[in-house]
């Protein structure tokens, strides 16, 4: 702790975000970055707790505290180096992470958190910039082979510490790209991919195999069973692609898609793939409605005024969180029920809560014009239960042209399950040990398939944990 008083004399300063008139003009990053001489006072600011609740809430269990202080020192090289310690790719959540940390920093509780994500994101690019991160060639192989399915962050976090461990990995991605979400999911306004491109390059330099547009599946490029065959382990790292669908009427018409379908093609646009302008999904001129209020919805809502949309509004069923403090989570745990406002929300749309959808209205053409939606009442019942959704008869339209489906994700794992006969938690999701074994030794699962979806931060700390459970699953082997 290089300046003890800092956190008394320097008020949180945020990098903030390029104008709104000029950032909705294209898809580059909306975040800003700080003057280096700004970056290094708002690292001083960290109190160096006794306590750390920000190394708690991090699923990865970041250093804060010492890398915060080698910032602030300029020692750019060391504070990557203990930040690299714990996660391999602070570059994505630098840029993305809702930054569980902040919310358990002791200076929240006067809403002045350390600015911990984006000191995180300034170290991973001074230290790509200065040139500090380069490939670490394992110094043996341990002749074991293992295979990872799917190169999302789950995927790529398991791969990457599996090789330096010594293990033979392979990523087979169905895509024609690497990257899970990171690269078809969230917009380039929150995450570039020539981040990614620029990480690939690393992980592949230090002797990692990817092999693109493989999808592993019975019907697929290649089978679990060839996969078991050919592979010492296999971690599934799939994903929770299946979005979740609203059965009303009309549900079919043109004009209604699920969310991913609209990030995606854009996401492709921009990384230069042409579709047939049949084909193309376009918020252009259109009365746009995002049904789901949660980050997915938000992404939509900035993707739409790029494209030029009309009007924009975004609906979601549960009622409108808390705008100033979360009562039912308090400080240090995440504000779960907080009024999340974004980037996107900023450059303008209309945000509705307590609203049911019930159909989608046609014009006399056939053709989408709006959404039937009814105010709903969420109701406790006496025992304290979950509260109920209680219809109040009070319905209206809503204009639309364009309707998205933003309301969440399921895990398509039912193939695999069947393949390797593997058990289901509770829940329907594949049943894992802490270190993500499942019922079969041999086949570990990580991420978003086998927690259900989540954050980027948990995908890649839940690929570090798999990699260690292959690790035990091994070193039990050989005794
Ligand atoms: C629109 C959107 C925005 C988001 N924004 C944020 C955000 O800002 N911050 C944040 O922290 N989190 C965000 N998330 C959540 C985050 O992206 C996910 O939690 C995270 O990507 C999960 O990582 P994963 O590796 O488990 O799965 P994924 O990223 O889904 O990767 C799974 C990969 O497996 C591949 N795959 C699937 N099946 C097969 C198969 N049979 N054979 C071969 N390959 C296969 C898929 O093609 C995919 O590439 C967002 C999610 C969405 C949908
Ligand atoms: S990964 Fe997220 S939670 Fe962890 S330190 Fe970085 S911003 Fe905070």
């Amino acid at each position: 702790m290089g300046n003890p008083k800092a956190f008394l004399t320097i008020d949180r300063k945020e990098a903030g975000y390029r104008p709104k008139e000029e950032r909705i003009r294209d898809y580059g990053e909306v975040e800003q970055t700080l003057a280096i001489e700004d970056r290094m006072q708002q690292a001083s600011r960290c109190m160096d707790c006794g306590v750390p609740f920000c190394h708690w809430a991090c699923p990865l269990g970041n250093r804060m505290p010492e890398y915060q202080d080698l910032v602030y020192k300029g020692k750019w090289k060391e504070a990557y180096q203990v930040l690299n310690q714990t996660h391999p790719f602070p570059e994505f959540t630098g840029r993305i992470c809702p930054a569980l940390c902040e919310k358990s920093c002791v200076q929240a509780l006067e809403h002045q958190a350390v600015t911990i994500r984006e000191n995180e994101c300034a170290t991973a690019e001074r230290a790509y910039n200065e040139g500090f991160v380069l490939p670490r060639i394992p110094a043996f192989r341990n002749g074991r082979k293992v295979a990872i399915v799917g190169g999302g962050p789950a995927g790529l976090a398991a791969a990457d510490r599996l090789n330096q461990m010594g293990y033979t990995v392979t990523v087979f991605e169905k895509n024609e790209a690497i990257g899970g979400l990171l690269r078809f999911g969230i917009p380039d306004f929150k995450l570039n991919k020539h981040v990614i491109d620029r990480r690939l390059e690393i992980l592949e330099a230090e002797g990692i195999t990817f092999k693109t547009g493989v999808k592993v599946a019975e019907d697929g490029d290649m089978t679990p069973k060839q996969l078991d065959k050919e592979f010492d382990a296999i971690v599934l790292t799939m994903g929770a692609e299946t979005p979740r669908d609203l059965k009303v009427e009309n549900r079919d018409v043109k004009g209604v898609y699920f969310a991913l379908q609209l990030l995606q093609q854009q996401n492709r646009v921009n990384a230069g793939v042409e579709f047939e302008k049949a084909d193309r999904i376009t918020a252009k001129g259109k009365n746009v409605l995002i049904i789901g209020g949660g980050d997915t919805g938000s992404d939509c809502v900035g993707t739409s005024n790029r494209q030029g949309a009309k009007s924009v509004t975004q609906i979601e069923v549960m009622p409108k969180p808390f705008e100033d403090e979360d009562p039912v989570n308090p400080w240090p745990a995440y504000p779960r029920l907080l009024l999340k406002t974004t980037s996107s929300h900023k450059e303008g749309c209309t945000r509705e809560w307590s609203l049911n959808t019930l159909r989608f209205v046609l014009d006399d053409n056939g053709n989408l014009c709006g959404a039937e939606v009814e105010k709903v009442d969420w109701v406790t019942p006496a025992d304290g239960g979950r509260p109920n959704m209680v219809p109040t008869g009070e319905k209206k339209i809503i204009p639309c042209e364009l309707a998205l489906l933003a309301m969440g994700f399921t895990q398509p794992n039912a193939q695999f399950v069947d393949a390797f006969k593997l058990e289901k938690d509770q829940r329907g999701n594949i049943a894992t040990s802490a270190l993500g074994q499942t019922s079969n030794p041999k086949i570990f699962a990580a991420g978003d398939c086998r927690t259900g979806a989540s954050l980027v931060v948990r995908a890649i700390a839940s690929g570090r944990c798999a990699a260690q459970g292959v690790e035990e699953y091994f070193s039990t082997l050989k005794k």
